[in-house]
């Protein structure tokens, strides 16, 4: 999209400073970062999980043993920042002890920014909310970092987005950036549930729910590997006496996008979603397409030995092999949204940073989190975003002016 920041090749270093891989060693992976990756090997498998693989196999997926490996498809195990079934999430592995004790680190809990403070454009304050009391905090460059769906209502609520919008909220605007919120991207995720025809096949939440993951590409699409069939070795429910497994898919190019609208400039309002997820008719057939192969998955005699399909029904799919109910049955977030504040070149009018995150019309006000993607990333979003925040840690300890 014209961003040579967000080239591969400049984001690569990126992603191998911050893992660990302790699998791979390669042109791919990172030996020395915080975040640990790793693969569940075939012994850590729980049987569902197997099962799973073993059916790709039958219908022909290749064998993947690395998805983090660019040129990779197919089925194999998910490449997990988990170690003894917990994720080694930002929190452990940068924050750590020694970090929390930089002289140049100050970190202010429990602490909402309300709105960015600015005069002709310039931020010079955050306006914060501590336990009631309102207060500022001053200083010369400010880098938003509140998620995609929060990082927008920070600025909306600083009087920068649609001037009408801002206005609609009861705020003064000051800088017009028609880009801000404009449209929110996330990854549709269906699924459907089995029931296991023997009894305790599946032991509820004592496996992990996910291990592996096949990913391939979708008929016509632009985009390698752009979608996800993956089992799920148990469904969260309340009552543990329903022992189901599925099968999901994840659309990771989908056209389709949702809306996010804040209807007040309180600071407690949650705002409201509209979520788009599959209102596009390519996304919808994309959607049938992979449930075409989870039909197909079902009907191997290594799932069909040991599950019946239960829900939406105990008959999803007709004789062709093609999904009988309506999309919106299986279908709800990837739990990736992003895409709220999107970067671009200068003369995308959309655009509502640059490359380097500076929100538009003003200085020393910077966006880093999944907001600024221009476009959903394929894969899911942590791992992406983690490279966007290593990238902004580059350019400010190298003081390259953002
Ligand atoms: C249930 C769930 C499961 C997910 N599972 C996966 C997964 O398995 N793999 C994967 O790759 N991705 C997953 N994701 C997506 C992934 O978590 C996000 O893409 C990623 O965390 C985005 O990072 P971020 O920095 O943009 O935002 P966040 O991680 O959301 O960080 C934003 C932070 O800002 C804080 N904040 C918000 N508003 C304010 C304010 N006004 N003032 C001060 N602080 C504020 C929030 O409390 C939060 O700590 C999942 C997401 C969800 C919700």
């Amino acid at each position: 999209m014209g961003l040579r920041e967000w080239a591969f090749t400049a984001c690569l270093p990126a992603f191998k400073r911050l893992e660990h891989d302790l699998d791979f060693d390669n042109e791919w992976h990172g030996q020395d970062g915080p975040i640990p990756i790793r693969r569940h090997p075939e012994e850590e498998l729980a049987p569902w999980q197997a099962i799973f693989l073993e059916a790709c196999r039958q219908v022909g997926f290749p064998s993947c043993a690395d998805t983090n490996d660019p040129t990779t498809t197919g089925a194999g195990p998910h490449s997990m920042n988990k170690v003894d079934g917990e994720r080694m999430g930002v929190l452990r592995t940068y924050l750590t002890a020694k970090v929390r004790a930089r002289n140049n680190l100050h970190i202010v809990p429990d602490t909402l920014v309300r709105r960015v403070r600015l005069r002709n454009g310039v931020a010079y304050a955050l306006e914060v909310e501590r336990f009631g009391r309102v207060f500022e905090i001053a200083g010369d460059r400010f880098v938003i970092a509140a998620g995609a769906i929060a990082s927008p209502g920070i600025l909306l609520r600083s009087g920068i987005g649609p001037e009408n919008e801002v206005r609609r909220m009861g705020v003064e605007p000051l800088i017009s950036v028609p880009g801000v919120a404009r449209k929110l991207l996330d990854h549709p995720g269906v699924a459907v549930f089995f029931w296991p025809k023997r009894r305790g096949f599946s032991l509820p939440s004592t496996h992990p729910l996910i291990q592996n993951v096949c990913r391939y590409t979708s008929a016509g699409s632009e985009c390698p590997s752009d979608m996800q069939l993956q089992p799920g070795s148990f469904v969260p429910l309340p009552d543990k006496s329903f022992p189901l497994v599925t099968l999901a898919v994840c659309l990771g190019k989908p056209i389709a996008s949702g809306t996010l609208r804040y209807e007040s400039a309180h600071v407690h309002d949650r705002p409201s979603i509209r979520s788009g997820l599959g209102a596009s008719i390519e996304d919808q057939r994309r959607i049938r397409e992979a449930l075409m192969w989870i039909g197909k998955l079902a009907r191997t005699k290594e799932v069909s030995n040991v599950v019946n399909f239960i829900y939406p029904s105990t008959r999803p799919f007709d004789n062709n092999g093609n999904f009988r109910g309506p999309l919106w049955q299986v279908m709800g977030s990837g739990y990736h949204p992003c895409g709220t504040i999107p970067m671009g070149t200068d003369d995308d009018p959309f655009a509502a940073t640059c490359g380097r995150g500076r929100v538009r019309g003003t200085r020393g006000l910077f966006v880093a989190d999944a907001s600024l993607f221009p476009t959903i990333p394929s894969a899911n979003t942590n791992l992406p975003t983690l490279m966007l925040g290593e990238r902004f840690g580059e350019w400010l300890r190298d003081d390259v002016s953002l």
